[in-house]
């Protein structure tokens, strides 16, 4: 069985046992303990699909087992923030050897709630729900798009990668009989409120908006904004304080699976 190392020299093992603080991050049944999701924060949620990622390649390669350096090194982070990471997960490691490679895909997945495939609907079928639902990485992450709706009678009927697309006035009908709870917003900004209300009404309890509107939700719901504009905005930071061509290799380190951090 194959097990990774960094820049392929010997890494000093670093202590795979989960944290102390976080021996409960688990409730008896296994799952992530409520104070474990909290304590987690957002910052460690964002990096877990990128752990996943790694993993599931590290998997397809016949790799058993990983350590925290190597997940640390590949993404660029103190291999303290991974350790804290991944014992947020409940995931356990073996001295010398690292995490199980399988278990903790497992545990990731259990933690973000990817092992069990979450239905959604899509509301708003235009450049960027089309595109949306035609990306067939959604079902790794256990989401699925169940049903695609539109106002637009020019749209309505018509198959869009693979979805019929669905008038507006049978959207609380298809969530309610689905057990629908994840809406995907992607009307212009205008029309996001009126919809995010209506999709609340039908059922939705999570928002996912890509719209750029600002969404008053009532308690018990909650959203999630996604702006390309974010990443762009650090790219062109980052482009403007690139240090001048020529001035030498930075040290990045040399691993074949390096990736830039998030
Ligand atoms: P688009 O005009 O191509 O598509 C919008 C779709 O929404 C159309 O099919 C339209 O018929 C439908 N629609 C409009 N009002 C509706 C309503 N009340 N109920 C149901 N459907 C309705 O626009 P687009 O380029 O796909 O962009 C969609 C949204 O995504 C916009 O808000 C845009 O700003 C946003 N966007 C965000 C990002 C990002 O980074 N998050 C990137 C691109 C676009």
């Amino acid at each position: 069985m194959k097990t990774p190392s960094t820049s392929g020299k010997r890494t000093r093992q670093t202590r795979t046992s989960p944290l102390p603080a976080v021996e409960s991050a688990v409730t008896p049944a296994g799952t992530p303990s409520a104070e474990a999701v909290r304590v987690a924060g957002v910052a460690c949620v964002k990096r877990l699909p990128a752990y996943l990622q790694m993993l599931r390649v590290l998997q397809g390669e016949g790799h058993e087992y990983v350590s925290g350096t190597v997940l640390a090194t590949t993404h660029s982070l103190e291999p303290v923030v991974v350790r804290k990471d991944l014992a947020l997960t409940g995931a356990v490691g073996t001295p010398r050897r690292g995490f199980r490679v399988a278990e903790l895909i497992v545990a990731i997945e259990r933690f973000v709630g990817w092992d069990n495939q979450t239905k959604a609907v899509l509301v708003g079928v235009g450049n960027l729900g089309t595109a949306l639902l035609g990306y067939q990485g959604f079902e790794n992450l256990g989401l699925r798009v169940a049903g695609a709706f539109d106002w637009n009678p020019a749209k309505v009927g018509r198959w869009i990668q693979g979805r019929k697309v669905q008038p507006m006035n049978q959207l609380a009908a298809f969530v309610r009989r689905g057990g629908i709870r994840l809406g995907a917003l992607t009307v212009p900004a205008t029309a996001a409120q009126e919809t995010a209300d209506l999709m609340i009404r039908a059922g939705i309890r999570g928002i996912w908006n890509f719209s750029p509107a600002r969404l008053q939700v009532p308690e018990g719901v909650v959203t999630q904004k996604e702006d390309l504009a974010e990443g762009l905005a650090v790219l062109s930071h980052k482009l403007q304080h690139l240090p001048p061509a020529g001035g030498g290799p930075r040290e990045h380190g040399s691993h074949a699976l390096r990736q830039s951090a998030p």
